[in-house]
């Protein structure tokens, strides 16, 4: 079990802090193409202790091999492949086009580094979520303070040593201030941005805070995977999909399947096939590559998951599995069958091992439900109607949304990532997940005549207004 780490005081964080800015002036002046060659340097250097950072992320977690492979490792080299290949064609300077009227001048954009990123993250991804955010924030430039979890800190400061130890960057370029919300609030004083992954009741502070400040804040939040089956869902695919979407990481997934809403028509069909799936889960042996689930990474988060599951046995849904074990932390992965809106499983992020499952009489039914809440993350369409499956996918009020498919958006990495309403604000990966690390600074050049004044400029006069007026109007 996880025990949350000393908070660093506000003295050291400050001492980082500014380490961190006398590092980025050092940065800053590497060329685009020392930086990447650093960052793949650093990549290949952690990659040749795989198998340690590996053990790692899997003792700090207890979640399978397989995931830590896959989830952490595999798809943070795909984001960091992405990355470093389109770095140039995203980051040079911009040429834009003026209008006519300026066609003795020249424009373009030039993105410039912000200076030291604040990176705050939560528990559930201890490697990708901090490696995959400062990597673009590096290639634009900056240093970063990463914040990780109170309760997962050792994959951070193996990440800080093996920076260090990698000699790509200058001494403090990547450091991490380990402790609970005090220590993050901290270093939001002396951050120029902040990339913040967590809840949404933390991220409504985090936001306050840079508010205060006028510093860029980027919040990726929590989320409530409604997955919805038309009676032609491909059925045997949805069911897999469903436990899968729900139960890996062992339910701690943002974008993770909560809720599915199941056309009557197709609903026994697709219980009957989620029970099989279900039983078909292996818990073990752990650290093994056949395990299929992990355990609770974090302790509290059984709390929520009997909280909900207890509300929808009051208020008659049928529970299979979610046998609690409080001694050991661990709950049994749970399907609630005829679950209900006013139930919390169905409004609620649960972020465990519990799937609700309702049905609908008609996919607008589904639509209506779906949208109704705050969260606004991911939510996926089932349909073998690919057509009409995008035409109600475009009715979806979440950022990322998949037809006949769950959890692959964070690994499209070319895709922005990133929630809609209460999921969050702005977006990572994509171009502007590479360009928000910076500063946009536009620059007009005039380049001739050199010596002659612009019409506009003094002295005005009628025939002058007038001839103006006709050539803003022609442009
Ligand atoms: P959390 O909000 O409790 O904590 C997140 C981070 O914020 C931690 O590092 C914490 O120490 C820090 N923090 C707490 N109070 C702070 C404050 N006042 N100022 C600055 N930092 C503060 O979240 P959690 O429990 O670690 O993570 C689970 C949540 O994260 C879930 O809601 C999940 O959906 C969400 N999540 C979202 C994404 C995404 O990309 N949208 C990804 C992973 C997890």
């Amino acid at each position: 079990m996880n025990i949350p780490v000393k908070t660093m005081h506000a003295a050291e964080v400050a001492e980082r802090a500014s380490r961190a800015r006398e590092a980025q002036g050092v940065w800053t002046r590497y060329s685009l193409t020392q930086r990447v060659r650093a960052i793949r340097g650093f990549w290949d250097a952690l990659q040749r202790e795989r198998g340690r950072l590996a053990a790692l992320i899997h003792e700090e977690t207890g979640k399978p091999m397989a995931e830590v492979e896959f989830m952490e490792l595999d798809a943070a080299a795909l984001i960091l492949k992405h990355l470093t290949r389109n770095a140039h064609r995203v980051l040079q300077e911009q040429a834009v086009p003026l209008p006519w009227l300026m066609l003795n001048k020249r424009a373009y954009v030039r993105y410039v580094p912000r200076g030291v990123v604040a990176l705050i993250t939560p528990w559930n991804m201890p490697f990708l979520i901090p490696f995959c955010d400062m990597v673009p924030a590096l290639l634009a430039g900056n240093a970063v303070i990463l914040k990780p979890s109170e309760w997962t800190t050792r994959v951070a400061l193996y990440l800080e040593d093996r920076a260090r130890a990698s000699g790509f960057f200058p001494e403090g370029l990547v450091q991490v201030v380990v402790g609970d919300g005090e220590a993050g609030a901290e270093v939001l004083k002396h951050a120029d941005m902040v990339l913040f992954t967590g809840s949404t009741a933390t991220g409504r502070k985090v936001a306050a805070a840079a508010g205060e400040r006028l510093i860029p804040c980027v919040l990726e939040l929590g989320g409530k995977h409604a997955m919805i089956l038309a009676k032609d869902a491909p059925l045997e695919r949805a069911a897999k999909a469903a436990v899968w979407g729900r139960f890996a990481n062992s339910g701690q997934l943002c974008v993770g399947v909560e809720v599915c809403l199941v056309h009557e028509a197709v609903y026994a069909d697709f219980c009957a096939r989620l029970e099989v799936e279900l039983a078909a889960l292996r818990p073990g042996p752990a650290g093994e590559p056949e395990q299929d689930l992990g355990g609770l990474i974090l302790a509290a988060q059984l709390d929520v998951v009997e909280r909900h599951l207890e509300d929808a046995r009051e208020k008659g849904a049928r529970v299979v599995g979610g046998e609690v074990d409080r001694a050991n932390a661990a709950v049994t992965p749970a399907v609630v069958f005829e679950a209900k809106p006013e139930m919390l499983v169905m409004r609620e992020e649960t972020f465990g091992p519990v799937l609700a499952v309702m049905a609908v009489r008609r996919v607008e039914e589904a639509l209506v439900i779906a949208n109704a809440g705050r969260h606004g993350l991911a939510a996926s369409v089932w349909s073998r109607d690919l057509e009409r499956a995008a035409e109600w996918a475009s009715l979806l009020e979440a950022g990322l949304v998949s037809v006949n498919d769950v959890l692959i958006h964070y690994a499209a990495c070319a895709l922005p990532f990133g929630g809609m309403k209460d999921s969050g604000v702005g977006r990572r990966h994509g171009d502007q997940g590479l360009r928000m690390f910076c500063e946009e600074q536009s620059i007009v050049v005039h380049e001739w005549p050199s010596q002659l004044p612009d019409p506009w400029w003094f002295p005005y006069g009628r025939l002058k207004t007038r001839i103006l007026s006709w050539l803003a109007w022609l442009t």
